[in-house]
């Protein structure tokens, strides 16, 4: 079988054919959204860690790469499976490209999406133009086997922060992230505009291909 058909289980000549399943390693509401719905047209299976045995996951560094890794291959080791991970933030020009990978944890522990948003705006202020508040989001994915199989993809979204929240869809700072060649923010332009755009949906298309070979699960 080369790949996976995109029908659904069935057997063929004896042999079972039908979707390969992978398991997205994050906990992030938001996130397992978009990879649900990233990976609608492909032949592969996306399950939560929800009703899993809990996965611990290593402490996060500042790298993209090492991170979407080391959160792949701790749930692929645990529940011997396939698991797909992404890294991401948001890069601010005026910011010398912070948060970046620390993204999730701008302002310390005590906020939360909204009170990271605010904190972003205000060290901006001094940073009017438009020039100075250009930005990207970039997202790096994992893809780890059983076995230790791995592939990895990057993405990225250029844009701008804007001067006020706009929209309530999304997650993170979609609301204050205006993607280039459009008029509003990514939480105005909704999940349908995002899955064409992202920096998640740009990595995703790339890992496309890897996805595909993930063997159909036995049981
Ligand atoms: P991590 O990948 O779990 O380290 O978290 C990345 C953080 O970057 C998220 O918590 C968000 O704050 C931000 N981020 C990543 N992707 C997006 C996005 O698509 N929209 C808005 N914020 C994002």
């Amino acid at each position: 079988i080369g790949g996976n058909g995109p029908e659904g289980p069935r057997l063929d000549d004896g042999v079972l054919v039908g979707r390969g399943r992978v398991f997205a390693a994050t906990s992030n509401p938001g996130k397992f959204e978009e990879f649900r719905s990233l990976l609608a047209g492909l032949s592969v299976e996306v399950l939560s860690l929800a009703d899993q045995p809990p996965v611990v996951f290593p402490e996060e560094g500042t790298e993209y790469e090492a991170n979407a890794v080391a959160k792949a291959r701790a749930v692929a080791e645990a529940l011997g499976e396939w698991a797909l991970a992404d890294d991401s933030g948001l890069e601010v020009d005026a910011l010398g490209g912070a948060p970046g990978p620390l993204s999730a944890r701008y302002g310390g522990p005590g906020l939360d999406d909204s009170g990271r948003v605010v904190r972003l705006l205000g060290a901006l202020e001094d940073f009017p133009q438009a020039q100075a508040r250009g930005a990207r989001f970039v997202c790096v994915v994992a893809l780890v086997g059983p076995g230790g199989e791995q592939a990895i993809a990057r993405g990225e979204c250029a844009g701008r922060i804007l001067a006020s929240v706009r929209g309530d869809e999304g997650f993170g700072y979609d609301p204050v992230f205006q993607p280039q060649g459009f008029e509003g923010s990514m939480a105005e332009l909704g999940p349908e505009v995002k899955d064409q755009i992202s920096h998640r949906a740009r990595a995703f298309a790339e890992l496309a291909p890897a996805l595909a070979e993930i063997p159909v699960a036995s049981d």
